[in-house]
């Protein structure tokens, strides 16, 4: 037996090995990373490993897991080409690995729009612990910090850069932060918050160059025309997701690897999930890609799932969370279009938004409110939601609904 190969080692790749044994599988399971070392997790890439650099605290797990689980890790190796009609792998270094299930767990890779300059020494981007590891460097030797991009990476890492001192100015194209995924409320919260901490924020500007001096950044040129100084740049705005593998091997793509209800592609022998993978939004049926922990570790026991004969169609409610100094954001569900938000801010400085589509409720976002973001959770599990006459009630309680 061939068993299952995954190709990635990241979040999604790792929990498929982890869930695939904890299921009870008993066939071999080859995993290939083209990063060195063990599965890691990416989330405090733009957090706490900025600040302390021990591999040891990211890592998903040691390798005397791999080893006791009969996990087969091929990293750093490289996937180049997939050949489904004798199902096999072929690898960077001429080796063919043969399966029978193949999984993309391949994620995504940042966004490099062509930007004139942007080439330039002191221009980051961050996506793996090797970038972490340049920019923490690169924080050492300079003082002051563009980022390019107000979404959640950039944001923390603003977050982080202006805590130890940097001067720290954040660009970003949109007319507020954040805008892809939450609410104007929320958002608006955050600008204040990164305003109060001494960020500045430039919104509604895109960059239109990198400045150099002798090949080192110096600053960025704005659409208006105007010029923000600064000696090192992170590049955050956003990723693509990776599946030219996947599509040169003739499987269905369209931002993303197109798979059903189980996770499956057009291939019967492949699945895909996390970052690459484009599934069908359980509430809406839409075809939706998220990039998140969640949507990642799901995938993979849902496959798990599959793979050991207990298959049941995807329908996990999406969750997120993002650490900006102090506060906490946590998502729960998925919104990317809405019509009404309904914000409720609690005397002791909480904050939850609620967010509708033609009065059905598909998300709820809370600040530093571990209890109401759990309960929200199940509230979207409830067919009937959440109306806006109950969330005006004063007495509102999102954790006695839920229950
Ligand atoms: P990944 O974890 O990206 O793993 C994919 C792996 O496949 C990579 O190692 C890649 O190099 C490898 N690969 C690709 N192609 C090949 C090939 N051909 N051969 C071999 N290997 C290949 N999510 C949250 O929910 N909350 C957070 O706070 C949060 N913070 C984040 C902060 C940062 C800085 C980043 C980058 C992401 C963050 N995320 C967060 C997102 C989350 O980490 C991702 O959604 C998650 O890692 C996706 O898992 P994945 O397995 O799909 O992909």
């Amino acid at each position: 037996k061939s068993g299952v190969v995954i190709i990635g080692t990241g979040q999604g790749g790792f929990q498929l090995a982890a869930s695939l044994r904890q299921e009870g599988f008993e066939d071999p399971i080859t995993m290939i990373g083209d990063e060195p070392g063990l599965p890691y997790q990416r989330p405090p890439l733009s957090k706490a490993y900025l600040k302390d650099a021990r591999p040891e605290t990211i890592q998903l797990r040691p390798q005397s897991f791999f080893e006791r689980n009969g996990i087969r890790l091929l990293a750093p190796e490289r996937a180049i080409r997939i050949e489904r009609s004798n199902k096999l792998v072929e690898t960077l270094t001429g080796g063919f690995i043969g399966y029978d299930h193949l999984v993309f767990a391949t994620g995504a890779r940042n966004a490099a729009p062509a930007i004139p300059g942007i080439d330039a020494e002191n221009v980051f981007s961050l996506r793996t612990a090797a970038d972490t590891d340049r920019l923490r460097d690169a924080l050492t030797r300079c003082s002051k910090v563009i980022v390019i991009g107000g979404g959640f990476i950039g944001l923390e890492f603003a977050a982080v850069a202006v805590s130890i001192g940097h001067r720290v100015t954040v660009v970003e194209a949109a007319t507020r932060l954040m805008a892809r995924a939450i609410s104007s409320a929320m958002s608006e919260h955050f600008r204040q918050l990164h305003e109060e901490l001494g960020t500045t924020l430039i919104v509604g500007k895109g960059v239109t160059g990198v400045l150099q001096d002798d090949g080192c950044v110096r600053g960025v040129r704005l659409s208006d025309g105007s010029i923000v100084e600064g000696e090192m740049v992170l590049l955050a705005v956003g990723v693509r997701p990776n599946t030219e593998l996947a599509e040169i091997a003739g499987l269905a793509v369209a931002n993303g690897i197109t798979v059903d209800a189980l996770l499956g592609t057009s291939d019967p022998h492949i699945s895909a999930l996390g970052d690459c993978a484009a599934f069908p939004d359980p509430k809406s049926g839409d075809t939706i890609r998220l990039e998140s922990v969640q949507a990642a570790t799901d995938h993979a026991r849902a496959i798990a799932q599959k793979l050991t004969g207990k298959a049941s169609n995807y329908d996990a409610v999406p969750w997120f969370w993002s650490d900006q100094a102090h506060w906490k954001l946590q998502i729960a569900g998925f919104a990317r279009d809405t019509d009404a938000e309904h914000a409720i801010e609690r005397p002791d400085g909480r904050k939850l938004v609620f967010r509708f589509k033609m009065g059905q409720l598909l998300a709820v976002e809370t600040i530093n409110a571990a209890g109401e973001h759990m309960a929200a959770r199940q509230l979207l599990r409830r067919p009937a939601g959440v109306t806006h006459k109950e969330l005006a009630d004063r007495d509102f309680d999102v954790s006695g609904l839920a229950r």
